[in-house]
């Protein structure tokens, strides 16, 4: 007695191979017997494709049904779920924010297995920006990590308009000083009197280490960049004290290991990444160049 099932092309050839096993569950036999049973639901073009393979290339049903498989695997029903997760798009108009709330909403509700998809989804999604090339420049690894660059992001966004709304009197020049010293410099060096200064020179010297440090936007908060072997390596600690360093006497830095401020008003701390941007370790945490 023969299967009742047969395979045209079209069909899931891993669906076809379980009602054929569940059809031949009662039926013992040999791989020989079995490669025959199998061939004999094979239809049209792909008895074809079955005769048009080499002799003796099939000597076990395993190989047969793995042959089989690879060759209708395209007719596998597609995952849905990674289709669905494609087809979230950023609108016009639709802020950062809420897109990645939608987006949010998708993954929790289509369950996607695979992060890397998810998070090249996301990417694909979004409308091209500077933030979109940022994310493409240090390719996240998981959708935890773009939804902290995100918010990152949205807030370093959020600092800079607020600037902008308590905007202050406009800052006197400083008594017109470094102009004359520029024209004055200028004129010697046309004379050629005196030694050329490198360029960087005046910048080093205005940047003194009382200023306070230029803030870096990363990808991670900053508890969790310290940590991170290769920078904690890097990273100058001064000795562990039990006094407040600073007016607030809640606010803990992680970096001190002290109360008296929030590690993300760490001059010290700040100082030091600053350099370590400077010299490029820290690129690959930093979330706009
Ligand atoms: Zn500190």
């Amino acid at each position: 007695m023969g299967p009742k099932v047969t395979f045209t092309g079209v069909e899931d050839p891993e669906a076809h191979l379980i009602a054929f096993h569940t059809q031949m569950m009662l039926t013992g036999g040999s791989d020989v017997v079995y490669c025959k049973l199998l061939m004999s639901t094979l239809t049209g073009v792909v008895l074809e494709w079955f005769v048009s393979l080499p002799d003796r290339h099939i000597s076990t049903f395993d190989q047969f049904a793995t042959l089989f498989r690879e060759q209708y695997l395209i007719n596998k029903a597609p995952p849905r779920i990674s289709y669905d997760v494609f087809d979230i798009k950023q609108y016009q108009g639709e802020s950062l924010k809420e897109f990645l709330n939608r987006f949010g909403v998708q993954v929790v509700r289509l369950k996607p297995t695979n992060e890397a998809m998810t998070v090249h989804a996301f990417i694909k999604g979004m409308l091209p920006g500077p933030f979109s090339d940022s994310l493409l420049r240090y390719y996240p690894k998981t959708f935890c990590e773009i939804r902290r660059r995100v918010m990152a992001h949205i807030a370093a966004e959020d600092r800079v308009t607020e600037k902008r709304v308590f905007i202050g009197p406009v800052r006197p020049r400083a008594a017109g000083r470094p102009q004359p010293m520029r024209v004055h410099e200028a004129s010697i060096e046309k004379k050629g009197s005196r030694k050329q200064q490198p360029y960087e020179k005046p910048q080093t010297r205005a940047r003194t280490w009382r200023d306070p440090p230029h803030k870096h936007n990363f990808c991670v908060e900053l508890k969790e960049l310290i940590a991170i072997p290769n920078i904690a390596a890097r990273k100058k600690v001064s000795p562990k004290t039990d006094k407040k360093l600073g007016p607030n006497k809640n606010a803990w830095c992680e970096f001190h290991q002290a109360y008296g401020h929030s590690i993300r008003n760490c001059l010290s701390l700040g100082h030091q990444l600053d350099e370590l941007v400077k010299n490029g370790f820290l690129k690959d945490y930093l979330l706009e160049s």
